[in-house]
């Protein structure tokens, strides 16, 4: 194999990014738009990067069709540092929060608040083993909570939300980052929308924060100022060195994205990727098993098992083998998860359908 051939790379994240943003990003990387430096080598606060990170802001915002009374931060510390900087800054001394579980990242961004304060678990899938996503109906919030989190696609299980949680003007964080950009949502409806860049915006080391200006002024004074929203955003993401690859890197993907024919072409090539596998699992007359109920399931991370772990590893190897990667399920849940982010293509579906008729054929 050329040492340059590509796979189809089914990572969970960091995972595939458009080959064509590799690709401009290779052609810039000497001399950024013929400045004679690299994107990874001028100052923040130079002219040039304060254009790479207006573009990148306005890349996120056009698609998402981000109100002007929102900010958008580019934050490092992952979204685990969401996890904690949430409740750090709107969960006070005498309130609460309310977590919707449905999934390990949710489970884990609830306990994470526990050490600030009072994080109640208003709705959690746990004893059914994550396997789905409540509808609106089946939730009720407190009026009172200081905001209400939840996951709306959770990575592991491979369990999506399908419309935007309403939690009756309890202002809603939404941990979204494995489906955002995947597909328009309304984000006048959220309180805060984070994302880890790593899986639809980019490479890691970047952290998408929208977050609307009522709670910026909310955030209590006397915070270590790296945690602290307001400061973070009247220093337009810049209180310290930020990471100026991540984020150039985030405006090449909103432009790769606006030339796809953004969030509304998105979503449907995404739905059509994710029926290709689907229908796959369906129609394997039992052999490979579908993790989530067929409401909730994922359009972004597709999970399933096969008849026992020997196969599934047996699965796996193979697959590799035929430039497959990246399709054991996560290490606390096992099985085998195929994550179908924006940049990865419909032929490597294609491919990996393919595979999976004449494994359960083979081994069936
Ligand atoms: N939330 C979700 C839904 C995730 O998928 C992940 C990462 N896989 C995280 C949070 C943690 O993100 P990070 O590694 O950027 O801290």
């Amino acid at each position: 194999m050329d040492i340059n051939t590509r796979i189809y790379n089914f990572s969970a994240g960091p995972a595939m990014i458009p080959e064509p943003v590799l690709e401009r990003a290779r052609e810039e990387l000497l001399s950024l738009g013929g400045i004679g430096m690299s994107v990874m080598e001028i100052s923040h606060r130079s002219s040039h990067f304060e254009r790479v990170l207006n573009h990148a802001e306005q890349g996120i915002r056009d698609l998402l069709d981000v109100p002007g009374n929102y900010r958008i931060l580019f934050l490092q510390g992952g979204a685990t540092l969401q996890f904690e900087m949430v409740p750090m800054n709107f969960l006070r001394p005498g309130q609460f929060a309310e977590y919707v579980i449905t999934g390990a990242w949710g489970t884990k961004a609830q306990s994470e608040a526990k050490r600030c304060g009072d994080a109640r678990v208003a709705f959690t899938t746990k004893d059914s083993g994550f396997t789905s996503a409540p509808t609106q109906d089946a939730l009720r919030f407190s009026p009172d909570a200081a905001f209400v989190h939840y996951t709306s696609n959770e990575t592991i299980e491979g369990v999506e939300f399908k419309y935007d949680l309403d939690a009756g003007g309890v202002p809603v964080v939404c941990d979204a980052c494995s489906n955002i950009l995947s597909k328009p949502i309304g984000v006048e409806k959220y309180a805060i929308v984070y994302a880890g860049a790593q899986k639809n915006i980019g490479p890691s080391g970047v952290t998408v924060v929208i977050i609307r200006d009522d709670m910026i002024e909310r955030v209590p004074e006397g915070q270590f100022p790296m945690l602290d929203y307001r400061v973070l955003a009247k220093n337009n993401s810049m209180l310290n060195t930020p990471n100026t690859w991540g984020i150039y890197m985030v405006g090449l993907v909103c432009d790769w994205l606006k030339e796809q024919g953004g969030l509304a072409a998105m979503k449907q090539t995404n739905e059509e990727k994710a029926a290709i596998l689907y229908n796959a699992i369906d129609s394997s007359d039992g052999y490979y098993r579908g993790h989530a109920e067929r409401a909730s399931r994922s359009v972004m991370n597709v999970t399933f098992r096969l008849p026992n772990e020997d196969l599934e590893k047996r699965f796996c190897d193979e697959a590799t083998l035929l430039g497959m990667d990246g399709l054991a399920g996560h290490r606390s849940v096992g099985g085998i998860r195929a994550s179908i982010y924006n940049a990865f293509p419909k032929a490597g579906v294609e491919h990996l359908v393919e595979f999976m008729s004449e494994f359960a054929q083979k081994n069936g």
